[in-house]
């Protein structure tokens, strides 16, 4: 599959909706349907296999992840899971296990992101989630989403008939390099997730006042930098307090008005990313930066403006499939501690449908969305033989 959408030694392009898509989607179908699945695209460029259960009427149990990657990405992230789901079928397939309820094995549409701005672009549009205008985004070449989608093959009027109707999805299992350090520092193979945190994105405008840098008194400026400078030392502060909690805050952009280096910086505007799997210390949190912000801001005679681009609340992986899955470690006698995810997945959009799982693969230092990106193929066995152990659970449900 990393021969597809190659770049460098190591790395990956592969776009969503792009021919290169297509083409690891054809190998993703040869090994599919060599695990005796039915394949097909449906109307969101969703890749899916079906491994048909004695009982085609019951709820599906559901597993994948994402075939499309970061312009300059690595090899694993999504395509492990993917793959690993594969692995399974075709595992169970090869001991003639032929299931009560039907297995899906999905490659979701546009997980990324990147290319129109808008991620789990498959995920949302088969539970009928897309948001009005979504069409109508483009790429940088100008693309719409509805055209790529179109040459892809997909029918953008069909959209109904792709989506899942509420109840008719089991559950969903996601296996997915962690794509942090935790299990690598922690020299684990694999992690159980306990979750998937919320974050909480934020623009901050600090006003102050222009001025020569040359002759305005030190006592009498209103510099904006220094306000936004002592802010990011409070996100940082305010997300440290408690050691080893799970808590990241990041100001991860910058915009300096005017910008010139003898004007005292009138204005600043930037961007902050807090995230915690506990939603009530998350909630803590933003009161003090709140507090903290209006403090800084009357310290530096400053004025501020915050505005909330978004606020999503942490999901929880459902109990008992997390039971399963330690269960399956054990067996395996692996020690997995449980770990939350900080960035999202496909699951997160499959959170609102049906009770989820995942099962973190070890990657080295912690690389992701970087062509040095790497899960070893013994890690990488081990998760799909924890996949398929979780799978013979669930499917005793
Ligand atoms: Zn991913």
């Amino acid at each position: 599959m990393s021969l597809i959408g190659k770049i460098g030694e190591t790395g990956t392009c592969r776009p969503a909706h792009t021919e290169l898509e297509k083409q690891g989607f054809e190998l993703a179908s040869s090994w599919i349907k060599a695990a005796g699945m039915t394949t097909r695209i449906d109307n969101f460029g969703n890749l899916i296999g079906r491994l048909e259960g004695k009982n085609p009427e019951l709820p599906v149990l559901m597993m994948g992840s994402h075939l499309d990657s970061q312009p300059y990405g690595g090899r694993f992230d999504g395509v492990a899971g993917v793959l690993c789901a594969i692995e399974v079928a075709t595992t169970l397939t090869e001991n003639g296990i032929i299931p009560e309820r039907s297995i899906e094995v999905i490659s979701f549409a546009d997980e990324e992101g990147w290319r129109f701005n808008k991620g789990l672009f498959g995920s949302r549009g088969i539970l009928g989630k897309l948001e009005k205008e979504e069409l109508k985004r483009t790429d940088k070449d100008g693309i719409s989403r509805e055209k790529a989608l179109k040459d892809f093959g997909c029918n953008v009027k069909q959209f109904k008939a792709s989506e899942y109707k509420p109840g008719s999805i089991f559950c969903f299992l996601e296996l997915h390099i962690e794509q942090g350090p935790i299990l690598d520092m922690a020299n684990k193979p694999i992690g159980v997730v306990s979750g998937i945190s919320g974050p909480l994105w934020w623009t901050v405008k600090l006003k102050g006042m222009a001025g020569h840098t040359g002759s305005v008194p030190m006592p009498i400026r209103k510099d904006a930098l220094v306000g936004a400078a002592e802010i990011i030392i409070a996100v940082n502060e305010i997300a440290t307090q408690i050691p080893g909690a799970p808590t990241v805050g990041t100001v991860g952009t910058l915009n300096v008005f005017p910008a010139s280096r003898n004007i005292i910086p009138e204005e600043v505007t930037f961007t902050v990313d807090l995230r915690d799997i506990d939603l009530d210390r998350r909630n803590r949190y933003e009161k003090q930066l709140r507090n903290r912000i209006e403090a800084i801001a009357q310290k530096h005679q400053l004025t501020y403006e915050i505005s909330e681009d978004t606020n999503s609340e942490p999901r929880y992986c459902a109990d008992w499939i997390k039971k399963i899955i330690h269960e399956e470690c054990e067996t395996l006698h692996l020690d997995a501690p449980e770990l939350m995810s900080g960035p999202f997945h496909d699951a997160l959009a499959l959170s609102y449908a049906c009770d989820y799982g995942m099962i973190f693969v070890r990657c080295k230092d912690g690389i992701s969305h970087n062509p040095l990106e790497y899960s070893s193929y013994e890690d990488l066995a081990i998760g799909a033989n924890v996949l398929l152990g979780t799978v013979l659970q669930v499917l005793k449900k």
